[in-house]
């Protein structure tokens, strides 16, 4: 195994959190609408991720844990027109470099799947294997042969308390994914996936939270931004801003001028400046927003600030306006 296939894992997988991430992603632009994460000890160990997606085929197997793998880029031009969350092509490689994996994998169209194991990025063999459709990977002891990497994890818990905080946005960006998440055993989340954003919200926070919600929907769905979601009433607000979710084309992200936008309007209204629990969807065209600003930060730059200000801005203000407070 080289040393660059290590270094370049560097990158890819800074601690379990990332590798469940890296994993789930891949669940989703393989089109599963049940996924489930199972982890033992903050994912140190175990981190075992399970889709009812289009698995991969036997031939291609080997080939998805080279570096630069991907299916996703057909041509140069594509990459103009991705979608899909994942399209470097680095994290099987990666990941494969820095711990023992086992993949399970069955296409629908396929009568047998396969097993697949490989450890340290050498491949321990493969053979043919009764199983369900889509995909299982199994991730054990992950940095096992990076002992320095492995020195930087935190406990358990908190590595834990990253995966779940994780797993929690990516139920709210895709509520029509059922999402199960397991720790130790214990199940700590299961989304139905029925595409009901209130009932994901429920599911994450609880009764009291999800009874002060006031919808918001763009109207003019000819605007060049559609925004969708919850935004909570005042007698929910907090002193920090840990309850804002925005999400852009269904991906998590941090952005000023959307929490600007929000913050703004909500303070107009409310005349009192604490923080809104929200969950919006803003929806803007792919050419009028750039997510990829880095692979591993949930930055986002829009082409046009100012309309995008504007409109959400004003979204929050008519949802508030027609609400009885
Ligand atoms: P990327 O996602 O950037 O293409 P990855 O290293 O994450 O690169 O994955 C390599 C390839 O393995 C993917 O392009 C895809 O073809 C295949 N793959 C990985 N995970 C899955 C999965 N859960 N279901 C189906 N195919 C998968
Ligand atoms: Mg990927």
């Amino acid at each position: 195994q080289s040393t660059i296939d290590k270094i370049a894992a560097g990158e890819v997988v800074e601690r379990p959190s990332s590798v469940v991430k890296e994993l789930v992603e891949n669940a989703i632009d393989a089109g599963a609408s049940a996924i489930t994460v199972e982890i033992k000890e903050g994912g140190t160990t175990f981190i075992r991720i399970t889709d009812n997606g289009a698995g991969i085929d036997k031939e291609q197997v080997p080939l998805a844990f080279l570096r630069h793998a991907t299916s996703k880029i057909r041509k140069v031009e594509d990459l103009s027109l991705i979608s899909s969350l994942g399209f470097r092509g680095e994290a099987l490689s990666s990941i494969a470099a820095v711990s023992r994996v086992e993949l399970i994998t069955k296409p629908h169209e396929q009568l047998i799947g396969v097993r697949y194991q490989i450890e340290g990025g050498m491949e321990k063999g493969m053979e043919e294997i009764g199983a369900p459709d889509g995909t299982t990977f199994l991730i054990r002891d992950l940095f096992y042969n990076t002992p320095a990497r492995a020195k930087f994890l935190k406990t358990p818990t908190t590595e834990a308390g990253y995966i779940s905080s994780f797993i929690e946005q990516l139920a709210l960006s895709h509520p029509h994914i059922s999402f199960k998440y397991m720790q130790n055993g214990q199940t700590k989340l299961h989304t139905s996936g029925n595409n009901n954003l209130k009932e994901a919200i429920y599911q994450i926070y609880g009764r009291d939270i999800t009874r002060e919600l006031i919808e918001i929907h763009t109207k003019d769905r000819d605007e060049t931004i559609r925004i969708d979601g919850f935004i909570g009433k005042p007698v929910i607000s907090r002193g920090n801003r840990n309850f804002e979710n925005y999400y852009v084309n269904g991906r998590y992200v941090k952005s000023k001028i959307v929490t600007k936008a929000v913050e703004d309007a909500y303070h107009t209204f409310m005349m009192q400046h604490k923080y809104p629990f929200t969950c919006l969807h803003i929806q803007i065209k792919g050419s009028d927003v750039d997510v990829n600003v880095h692979p591993t930060k949930m930055e986002v730059r829009f082409s046009n600030q100012e309309l995008v200000y504007r409109q959400i801005y004003q979204a929050i203000l008519q949802g508030l306006q027609h609400k009885e407070l």
